[in-house]
């Protein structure tokens, strides 16, 4: 602990200022003013990096100096109290993650941990009461800098509230861990730092931070600034006192440790060391003593923010915040065409899906079609309960609840289609079905019409070879479950054109999906990979590897699911299948196992089962069907194999122009497999572990992009 605070005190600015030369500095500016009721001056800080709210203010070496500077002037003024907001519709969005991604040395990542933690006590320690004005969204450090504040407020249009560090494979180390439990108690720290942040980044809004205790108090936001002045002046005078809850350290501290243990556990199998900090800084954080747990949280951010697990999640970061806003190869986007009517061709699992996020994102009509009335009344059925599901939830309004399921019709009649500009068919999986629904889909609708396909696996260009227009089909590939995973993969087919293909990257973003171009190859990337890993672990098994050994091999990654509950939740017949395409396109890297045709063939959903304590075992009836070898490999060989495997066809698919870059690998890996932020989708992590050089010869990325030690 104390080696950080000497190496900190041998940098100076202007070092951090070198190591960072391109931090969009947030200046803060003291204002002195006078608020009614109060006898002496008002400092009022407002943080602010110059831009507009698209571009939201964040905190490197610079801002904190600045922030530093402002409190001095604050001080200076001795005033009755001190606030500190942000510039509209910002409050603070974090540390600078660009720039923490260029740090050269354990020192440097010493520097911006302790700084900020000494920036942020000021505010703490402060002999006169201080306030955050949580104006708009505060996220990572800029939460930690509202609760560095002795009071909060928040405006009841704030926009989102989190600390999001976990997922990215860090932890909330300027405070946050120490700060948070003691303020709202340790179980519902756990919520916010751990369980949110592992699960998808979930965030929360005002209200919810209100009900929570993050903050004291709620605001309209008309005129907020006034509000909060009113309410900072009424806390000064002694009018107000804001309750804090009584903290259980004792078996409430324990259980929650236990619970925020049992989430890092089965979210990241202790493959990345950030949020296994969290951990171990919450229990510290029972003692409730800020200089132990501060110079505890600057050790372990001076060491997290240089390991590879934290630059490759700074890597997959900027992917997913940069690198989908300007998706490569898409077309110019003036050529996109504006849809004004969609139709849905199927009313299954998919269509219904898909119905319901056209209709919610774009507004417009929506059909649907199938082979009877009854699956059609299904699914407009769906669509409906999920918009009352919606209403329900407070999340749209009685009015726009009606307008929705208004939206959404179905018919028998593909007439319906006429004057749609946008149809897209979810039928099985099957090319000669799909072609002669494009066919006569062709005899309805304009010639300008996108037809869409959501097929997993099968030719784009195939599909529109018979067609008097193929110019106008594009794949447009989902991934189930539809709301939940962000990856849409834009397929383009030999003879599609421009128009088409800029009119589906425009309504891929007016659906908020995160867009790929993907060139037209058989299962395209996310489902190609996922096979051929797939394939390498159920190989193993087939030769003599017992199932647990197999299954277990990639633990050590921290994947989502292990690859059999992977095959479980895909279904084991929809994995055979695209097995079986791949097969036929590249049989010598892909096998099709005949156990898998025979758990196929049995009905059988799964391998595992499990009892009612929660002890996973093999299906009884599943080991009696599957036949194995007598080649036992160890959970090492498995997984070498099969990274092996994916970092040979991740080269390939590269040589084949499949995707434009290793970025977009990485992209659809983690947007549409879910596979975590710290591997960096999962080149990255191939390139680390020195498995791309092994196989290809070559690394996927250039040294240093995502990995301080290349
Ligand atoms: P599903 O079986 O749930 O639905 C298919 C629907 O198509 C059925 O309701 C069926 O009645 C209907 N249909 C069949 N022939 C038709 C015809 N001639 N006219 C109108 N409707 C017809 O299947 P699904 O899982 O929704 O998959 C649909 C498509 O989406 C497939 O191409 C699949 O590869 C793809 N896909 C599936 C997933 C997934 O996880 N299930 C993910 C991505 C893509």
């Amino acid at each position: 602990m104390e080696r950080g605070r000497q190496v900190s005190s041998t940098l100076s600015i202007e070092d951090l200022k070198a190591a960072m030369p391109d931090e969009v500095v947030t200046h803060a500016f003291t204002r002195i003013i006078r608020v009614p009721g109060l006898d002496g001056p008002f400092a009022l800080i407002t943080i602010d990096n110059g831009h507009d709210h698209t571009r939201p203010s964040t905190l490197g070496p610079q801002s904190l100096i600045s922030l530093d500077e402002a409190l001095d002037t604050a001080f200076a003024a001795e005033p009755a109290a001190i606030a500190v907001t942000g510039k509209p519709f910002v409050f603070a969005a974090g540390a600078d993650l660009s720039g923490i991604g260029k740090l050269t040395s354990r020192d440097q990542a010493d520097w911006i941990a302790a700084t900020g933690h000494r920036v942020f006590r000021r505010l703490i320690d402060s002999p006169v009461p201080t306030f955050a004005f949580v104006n708009g969204a505060a996220l990572g450090g800029g939460l930690e800098l509202a609760l560095s504040c002795q009071y909060r407020t928040i405006a009841s249009n704030a926009g989102v509230i989190a600390l999001p560090e976990t997922f990215l494979g860090l932890f909330p180390g300027w405070g946050g861990t120490q700060l948070l439990p003691n303020l709202i108690g340790p179980d519902a720290a756990v919520t916010v730092m751990v369980e949110n942040s592992l699960n998808q980044n979930r965030m929360l809004k005002p209200a919810q931070a209100a009900k929570l205790g993050i903050v004291d108090v709620l605001l309209e936001s008309a005129d907020y600034l006034e509000r909060s002045l009113d309410w900072a002046a009424a806390v000064v005078r002694g009018e107000i006192t804001v309750e804090r809850p009584e903290i259980d350290r004792g078996a409430g501290w324990d259980a929650a440790v236990a619970r925020a243990q049992a989430l890092v556990t089965g979210k990241t199998q202790g493959a990345a060391p950030g949020p296994q900090h969290a951990v171990d800084l919450l229990e510290l954080a029972r003692e409730n003593n800020l200089d132990v747990g501060f110079a505890a949280e600057t050790e372990a951010l001076a060491d997290v923010l240089m390991s590879d697990e934290t630059r490759a999640g700074l890597y997959s970061f900027d992917l997913v915040q940069r690198r989908v806003k300007r998706p490569a190869g898409a077309p110019d986007k003036g050529l996109a065409r504006t849809v004004g009517k969609v139709g849905v061709v199927g009313a299954g699992l998919m269509a219904s899906q898909l119905a319901l996020l056209f209709v919610r994102r774009l507004k417009v009509p929506v059909v649907l079609t199938d082979i009877d009335q009854a699956r059609i009344d299904k699914g407009v059925g769906y669509v409906h309960a999920e918009v009352d599901k919606l209403l329900g939830k407070g999340r749209i309004s009685p009015d726009e609840a009606n307008r929705l399921k208004e939206l959404v019709t179905g018919s028998l009649d593909k007439a319906a289609f006429s004057d749609a500009d946008f149809v897209i068919e979810a039928v099985f999986e099957e090319l000669s079905l799909k072609q002669q629904i494009f066919a006569e889909l062709e005899e309805h609708v304009s010639p300008e019409a996108i037809l869409a396909t959501n097929t997993s696996s099968l030719s784009i260009t195939e599909m529109a070879a018979k067609l008097q227009h193929p110019e106008r089909v594009v794949g447009f590939h989902f991934f189930n479950p539809v709301a939940v995973l962000p990856l849409l993969e834009i397929v383009r087919g030999e003879r599609t054109d421009d128009a088409a293909l800029a009119t589906a990257f425009a309504t891929g973003k007016n659906l908020k999906k995160s867009c790929v171009l993907v060139k037209d190859a058989p299962a395209f990337v996310v489902n190609r990979l996922l096979t051929r890993f797939l394939g390498e672990v159920i190989r193993a098994i087939d030769e003599g590897t017992p199932f647990d050994v197999a299954d277990r091999a990639l633990a050590p990654l921290g994947l989502p699911m292990s690859p059999l509950v992977l095959v479980q939740l895909v279904g084991p017949a929809v994995a055979t299948h695209v097995a079986e395409t791949l097969h036929e396109a590249f049989p010598e890297r892909f096998g099709v196992s005949e156990n898998m045709r025979r758990l196929v063939a049995a009905g059988k959903p799964a391998v595992w089962t499990w009892d009612e304590q929660g002890n996973q075992r093999i299906d009884p009836e599943v080991a009696e069907l599957w036949q194995q070898g007598s080649t036992v490999l160890t959970e090492e060989d498995v997984r070498r194999r099969a990274l092996s495997a994916l970092a040979e066809e991740s080269a390939i698919m590269l040589d084949e122009g499949v995707v434009a870059e290793a970025q977009d690998l990485d992209l659809c890996m983690i947007l549409g497999a879910g596979w975590p932020f710290w591997l960096g989708g999962i080149t990255p992590y191939l390139d680390r572990a020195g498995i791309s050089e092994q196989v290809n010869e070559r690394r996927f990325l250039a040294p240093g992009v995502a990995s301080p030690s290349s």
